[in-house]
C-alpha cells in the first residue's frame, strides 16, 4: 500500500486528517513523564498501559526505535463544553475504535507494527490492574502517546495538523509506527 493509499484509507475509515512522519521526528522528553505521575486521570499505577508498569521514558522511547514511519491518525470532535467529561470520552471512544479498526486491516495487509491510542488502553471495561489481576490481554496493550513522554503539540505541528482546536472542540491522536 502506497503512502496516499494509506492516508485515503485513514480517511474513508472516518479520521479527520492523517499523515505520516519519520519516527526519528518525533521527539520525546523524560521530565513529561511528571504529569503521568501527578495521576489527574486515576490510571496512575493501576491501568497496565500506563506508567509505572508500561516502562521507563528510556525504554518506552527505545519501544519506538525499530521503526521508520509514523502514521498519524486524528479525530477532531465536537463537544458543548470541555467540562463534560463524558462527551469528552465518547469522542475519545469512538476515535480509538476507528483506530483499532485501521490497524487490524493494515495488520492484515502485513503491516506490522506498534500502536498508541488516545489515553490508557481500554481493552477491557475495567483494566484488570485496578484490582490487582493480571492482565487480560498482555500479548498488546497499546499505551498512549503521554506515557511514551512525546511531545505532541511538536508532532502536529511537524506533520501539519492542529493541536489546540478552539471553543467546542476537543482533538485526539493515535499513531502506529512501521517500516
Ligand atoms: S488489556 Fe485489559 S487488563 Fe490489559 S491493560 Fe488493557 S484494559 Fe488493562
Amino acid at each position: 500500500m502506497t503512502e496516499q493509499e494509506l492516508l485515503r484509507l485513514a480517511e474513508q475509515e472516518g479520521f479527520t486528517h492523517a499523515a505520516v512522519l519519520p519516527v526519528d521526528q518525533l521527539e520525546f522528553d523524560p521530565e513529561l513523564r511528571k504529569y503521568c505521575e501527578e495521576n489527574l486521570c486515576g490510571n496512575y499505577g493501576k491501568n497496565y498501559s500506563c506508567p509505572p508498569f508500561c516502562g521507563t521514558p528510556e525504554e518506552m522511547r527505545d519501544r519506538t526505535a525499530p521503526y521508520r514511519r509514523a502514521w498519524i491518525f486524528q479525530t477532531i470532535g465536537e463537544v458543548a463544553s470541555w467540562e463534560d467529561s463524558g462527551q469528552i470520552k465518547a469522542v475519545r471512544d469512538a476515535h480509538n475504535q476507528k483506530s483499532r479498526s485501521l490497524i487490524q486491516q493494515l495488520r492484515k495487509q502485513g503491516m506490522d507494527g506498534l500502536a498508541m491510542l488516545a489515553g490508557p488502553c481500554s481493552s477491557c471495561e475495567v483494566c484488570s490492574g485496578f484490582q490487582g489481576q493480571p492482565c487480560r490481554h498482555p500479548e498488546e496493550v497499546p499505551s498512549c502517546i503521554s506515557a511514551y513522554c512525546m511531545k505532541a503539540e511538536k508532532m502536529a505541528a511537524d506533520a501539519g495538523l492542529p493541536y489546540w482546536c478552539g471553543p467546542g472542540k476537543v482533538a485526539f491522536f493515535s499513531l502506529y509506527l512501521t517500516d
